[in-house]
């Protein structure tokens, strides 16, 4: 028997745990569930009157504006449709900066005068509601006298069911804003910044002969990854249970035997995990493949396909309430932050992107016709200008404490930030940039409208895991994002720097063949110039080698290693003009995602330095301090009878313990200084200062945790929080 009573009563659990009872349903193929809690297409098709049918599909599919008219037929049939599924409340869902998901819960019943209800749900109540905002971080956009905000719908997200042991509600998409119409949340700048990407896209299009081209919507498709340990250990540990991730725990030893005992249950429990998920997915509409991954042990992937960038967000941020919930429902807690165990790889969020419209499709795919070809390379280039001008605000997009832990440490692309194209679309694009010259060394170089691409595989073999901004085939994939964090924000700075590509694109063509240039002249030139300006972001070589931050450096491009050297790229000149050009963000809401940013930094590395602060003394402390006793008293006995006295292990221990305390002593004092100055000095403080302290104590107190007893370990190990499951 080894380990303290928490830990053995944790294993005991998890030996005895057997799964839910109606994990797997009695009938039909899981297909069959898909989107039946959903307000969809076809519901609405069957519910709605055939011009108001019409017109919301203007709004949804084509971006035509809402038309107020139609909102109180909707909202009836929308409740008649969700009281016949036995939703008892309605809610606006919105998602304020925080990366939680908020709602507000109505019930459809209204008092009448006679003591009787009835059931009520008019258009404006769809489409705004007034919740109180004083308690979401608005960085200073709505005073405290002030504490309303409103949610308005988003008529091009679905509604749904969402089926709880409590009760069924309505679930309603919404914006959040403050009364001056200032975004306080994530939804309302991705469809503005989407809006502006669609215009600029849609200008390019014109340009290449399409008079009247569909909406332009950009896509995403998200891979979720994630932890799952058992909930025993989960509830065991106070780091995990306030901080997401473990702030103590040594290397579980490389090449350990593991108990088959405990190894046996895995597949079955995960895999039932994975099946219910699922179901309750699908229910939602939300298109869900599963399947496992094998980089770390007790470590998962999740990747839906991909949807329109507004509904991927908000079906991601109900995927991961999902995974949550059901994970509880087996026994077991879901971890969605970047880093939760040290020394093995951590969590992102890869975004995978393209744009495209319903009559074009994916404008990212490379085409079989030389026109086509050059209207893909157009896009493509205009991501490369995007990327390459604006790479410090893609950065900053994903800037977290949690997921500074992961950017630039060698699992996850570095904080540099570079494209990779992959050889023949780099070759390609190397010979447009050698313009007229041919070059003995080339096969020559390529005539735009006259050449045909070599046909690019669209799933190239030669994958490049360290690039951070990847092309693979048919989309970009942005693998700096964190799993924690909500795939909004890097969407609003994808889609609003490829809109002032877009637009820098068509303004040049628009020029050029206004003087008289022939059009694939024209756009000969404009790529080869882009190729001159950014072809510096274009890198296809290893990302974690020591060379590359050299030769980046040389190339000019940012190395924003943590949190605190990104956020500022969202207050530069340059960021505050491009947002508020775009009409995405004014200055004001500029300013208070920046501050909000550097709060929240504050915040959460705040709470894991007051954490290991309590945690080495009340925890970890003790339980050395009681070992130390045990092996004095050990020695004492054996002094007592002359017999031979060995102080190695005493030593040791006693060194670690010394060894802590200090840290400890330097913890506590800078947190001490942890709410001194501007909200720019506590970061910098919390990072350069409390980060530093808390990685100390961890060293001493990881050091214990291979001196002293097991019996006596208080923390379940990284050993058993990863193998028992
Ligand atoms: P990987 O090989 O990168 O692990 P996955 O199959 O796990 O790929 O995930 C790829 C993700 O990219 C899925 O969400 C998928 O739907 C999405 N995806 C595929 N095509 C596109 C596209 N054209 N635009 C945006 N996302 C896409
Ligand atoms: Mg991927």
């Amino acid at each position: 028997m080894s380990g303290s009573n928490a830990r053995l009563q944790a294993i005991e659990a998890v030996k005895d745990y057997t799964p839910p009872a109606g994990i797997v349903p009695e009938s039909g193929a899981p297909g069959d569930v898909f989107g039946e809690n959903v307000f969809s297409k076809s519901v609405m098709q069957k519910r709605l009157p055939k011009l108001v049918f019409k017109s919301l599909m203007g709004t949804i599919e084509h971006s035509k504006p809402l038309d107020p008219t139609v909102a109180d037929v909707v909202a009836a049939a929308m409740k008649d449709w969700a009281m016949e599924k036995g939703a008892t409340h309605y809610a606006h869902v919105f998602y304020p900066l925080t990366h939680l998901t908020a709602e507000k819960h109505d019930s459809f019943l209204e008092p009448g005068g006679d003591g009787s209800s009835i059931a009520e749900f008019a258009g404006k109540t769809l489409t705004q509601g007034e919740p109180d905002a004083s308690s979401f971080p608005s960085g200073g956009l709505r005073n405290t006298f002030e504490a309303r905000g409103y949610t308005g719908w988003d008529a091009t997200s679905p509604a749904y069911i969402l089926d709880n042991p409590n009760g069924k509600t309505l679930c309603i998409p919404t914006v959040f804003i403050s009364m001056t119409g200032e975004a306080l949340d994530h939804k309302t700048p991705l469809l503005r910044s989407q809006q502006a990407m669609a215009k600029q896209a849609e200008r390019v299009l014109r340009l290449f002969g399409h008079e009247h081209p569909d909406a332009v919507v950009s896509f995403a498709g998200p891979e979720q990854e994630y932890f799952l340990i058992d909930r025993s250990f989960f509830l065991s540990r106070p780091d995990l249970l306030n901080a997401g991730r473990t702030l103590f725990g040594a290397k579980a030893p490389k090449g350990q035997e593991f108990d088959d005992h405990y190894f046996g249950a895995i597949p079955d429990r995960v895999l039932g995990y994975m099946l219910d998920c699922e179901r309750e997915l699908f229910k939602l509409g939300i298109p869900a493949k599963t399947r496992h991954q094998e980089v770390a042990p007790g470590q998962f992937e999740l990747a839906p396909m991909f949807e329109r960038s507004n509904v991927a967000a908000d079906h991601q941020q109900l995927l991961m309430t999902t995974l949550k919930r059901i994970a509880q429902k087996h026994g077991m807690e879901c971890l969605f932050h970047q880093k939760p165990f040290e020394g093995i790889n951590g969590s992102g969020k890869h975004v995978n992107f393209s744009l495209g419209n319903s009559t074009e499709g994916n404008l990212l795919l490379p085409g079989d016709t030389p026109h086509a070809n050059a209207q893909f390379l157009v896009f493509c280039a205009a991501v490369i200008r995007a990327v390459h001008k604006y790479g410090g605000l893609l950065r900053a997009s994903v800037a977290s404490a949690s997921n500074d832990h992961r950017l630039g440490a060698n699992e996850a692309p570095p904080a540099i930030i570079s494209i990779f194209l992959g050889e023949q679309l780099t070759d390609v694009f190397e010979q447009i940039a050698k313009g007229g010259a041919k070059s003995s060394k080339q096969k020559g170089t390529l005539e735009i409208g006259v050449d045909t691409l070599p046909v690019l595989p669209t799933d190239p073999g030669d994958r490049n895991r360290t690039s951070p901004f990847a092309f693979t085939g048919n989309r970009f994939e942005f693998r700096a994002p964190g799993s924690l964090q909500s795939i909004a924000g890097p969407m609003v700075t994808i889609n609003t720097i490829l809109a002032e590509a877009l637009d820098f694109i068509a303004t040049e063509l628009e020029g050029l063949t206004a003087e008289g240039t022939e059009f694939n002249a024209a756009v000969q030139k404009v790529l080869e110039d882009i190729m001159a300006a950014h072809g510096a972001v274009v890198f296809n070589g290893d990302g974690y080698t020591d060379a590359w931050p050299v030769e980046a450096e040389n190339r000019g491009l940012l190395n924003l290693r943590a949190t605190v050297d990104a956020l500022p790229q969202l207050v530069t000149e340059d960021s505050l003009e491009l947002f508020s050009r775009y009409g995405v963000f004014n200055h004001h809401e500029m300013h208070s995602r920046y501050e909000i940013g550097l709060e929240q930094y504050i915040l959460s590395v705040g709470v894991e330095a007051r954490l290991t602060l309590e945690m080495a003394n009340t925890v970890i402390l003790p339980a050395a301090v009681r070992y130390q006793t045990e092996l004095a008293t050990n020695l004492a006995s054996l002094k007592a009878i002359d017999a031979e006295l060995d102080t190695t292990t005493l030593d040791e221990v006693s060194a670690a313990i010394k060894t802590l305390r200090a840290g400890i002593a330097t913890l506590r004092a800078e947190i001490g200084h942890d709410h001194e100055g501007t909200v720019e000095e506590q970061a910098a403080h919390i990072q350069g200062e409390d980060l530093p302290a808390m990685n100390a104590v961890r060293a001493a107190a990881d050091e214990l945790e291979t001196l002293v007893a097991d019996d006596l370990w208080p923390l379940a190990t990284y050993q058993e929080m990863l193998f028992i499951l």
